[in-house]
């Protein structure tokens, strides 16, 4: 497999987070709202139940595998960019915000209730917590409350 890091564009930039929590991609040029930053190629799966770390939902039960960078793009609570849907089975980065060369770009994953329950390290502000879709969110918190509970007794 081809290392990923030896990626090229002009445009962004694959590189090692301070934090030391994996990788993110950062944006060499600016992007001006509502600008396409990237399209979102991948393996296209039509199986269900398919799930993975990266995996985008396209609807209508399949799922968009990325392939680098789109894979490597970080969650945020409060992101720069949105995932929107080029038709043709083709998923793209659209900038939500201005964007200077030197900021890591960042989408909202939109995760449901359904998937585990995964901490959010954004730093944003705003940050909920989770890596989950803002109105799924009352679902989560009471998803992890029951969960605790159940805990809680089998201690007893
Ligand atoms: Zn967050």
């Amino acid at each position: 497999m081809r290392d990923i890091l030896s990626y090229e564009d002009e445009r962004f930039e694959i590189r090692t987070l301070k934090s030391g929590a994996g990788r993110g991609v950062f944006a060499l040029v600016q992007f001006k709202p509502g600008q396409l930053v990237m399209e979102i190629h991948g393996q296209l799966i039509d199986e269900e139940g398919y799930s993975s770390l990266y995996c985008m939902d396209l609807g209508e039960g399949r799922v968009l595998e990325p392939g680098v960078p789109g894979a490597l793009v970080n969650h945020s609570c409060d992101p720069n960019c949105q995932l929107v849907d080029l038709g043709n089975e083709t998923l793209g980065l659209e900038a939500l915000v201005n964007i200077e060369p030197g900021r890591e770009l960042t989408y909202n994953y939109g995760w449901t209730a359904d998937v585990k329950p995964q901490a959010c390290y954004c730093g944003s502000p705003r940050c909920l917590g989770y890596i989950i879709a803002p109105k799924e969110l009352p679902k989560l918190l009471k998803k992890i409350k029951k969960k605790k509970k159940k805990k809680a007794k089998k201690k007893k």
